[in-house]
């Protein structure tokens, strides 16, 4: 008699091989290698906080920015998919990060630099208010260290589990934005997955220099579907791409994951050398005052 086939794969053991929706399968030490885009078709695939850290600093080299974590379920929320809390710390040991979005500082063609990324995995990238603090502390030490801000978005908007309360994060990240340029701090934001909803409605649209590393993201308001409901019409495939909102003046550039790291080195460049000569013409020049901290205290 035929013995049952044995399972191969040990419990949390990583497979070697990664597949793509193009059908192709890729060993997985290849397709780290090529960034995780698909050696086959070419696809971006979203990747996770620390496996954007890697690829993007210097030698892989960075330190994690730490913030202080306000009232994780303040409205106690439940649906029938189950209690907040808990889906929280599901989401937690699936992702191995607290939050959806984490701040690392180090280098990049050894210039210092704040760097902020958001894994869609971990909620759908949600904000939520330990999102926002995140963020406001991520802009905080960016001011504090004088570094340019370089965010990776992805989000599907804001984590209504929390209320109101995620709302008011996109006062808060708008304000924190303000305080960058007020201190003549370079800001990028990039587009790593999609982003859609109050992400796209405040932080993410108010950068120096906008840029999506796929034509294929959807950036956006609502959702397709919503205004495709509201309007009584159909919307063309293309709408909402990332190429399509390029075209109609919602991005500046398109930069494929291999050529971010030298395209953001030559931007920041540019834009350091005007904001100095800005800073050299001025003598009202802002200082930081930790309004951001206050900011931060008040909700
Ligand atoms: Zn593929």
């Amino acid at each position: 008699m035929l013995s049952p086939i044995k399972k191969r794969m040990a419990k949390g053991e990583k497979s070697l091989w990664t597949n793509c929706a193009c059908g192709k399968l890729t060993l997985r030490d290849e397709f780290e290698k090529n960034l995780f885009e698909c050696p086959s078709c070419a696809k971006t695939h979203l990747i996770s906080c620390k496996q954007r850290f890697n690829i993007f600093f210097d030698d892989s080299e960075y330190t994690t920015l730490e913030y202080g974590v306000p009232p994780e379920d303040p409205i106690n929320f439940s649906d029938p998919k189950g209690k907040y809390s808990d889906r929280l710390k599901e989401s937690r040991k699936k992702v191995g990060q607290e939050e959806a979005m984490l701040f690392a500082t180090g280098w990049l063609n050894a210039m210092p630099v704040t760097v902020g990324s958001m894994d869609f995995s971990f909620f759908g990238a949600s904000v939520s208010p330990s999102v926002g603090e995140c963020f406001l502390s991520g802009v905080q030490h960016s001011i504090n260290n004088k570094q340019p801000l370089i965010l990776f978005v992805t989000s599907g908007g804001m984590r209504m589990h929390t209320g109101i309360l995620s709302l008011m994060q996109m006062t808060r990240m708008t304000l924190a934005c303000s305080e960058l340029k007020k201190n003549k701090i370079p800001f990028i934001v990039v587009a790593g997955g999609p982003c859609l909803g109050g992400t796209t409605a405040s932080m993410a649209s108010l950068a120096d220099i906008i840029i999506s590393e796929s034509k294929d993201f959807l950036w956006g308001f609502s959702g397709k579907r919503i205004i495709e409901q509201n309007l009584r019409e159909k919307l063309a495939d293309e709408v909402q791409t990332s190429q399509w909102v390029l075209e109609h003046g919602g991005l500046d550039k398109i930069v494929p994951r291999k050529e971010l790291r030298s395209e953001i080195y030559n931007i920041l460049s540019i834009l350091l050398k005007v904001k100095e000569k800005e800073i050299n013409n001025t003598s009202d020049v802002s200082s930081i005052d930790g309004s951001l901290q206050k900011t931060s205290k008040a909700v």
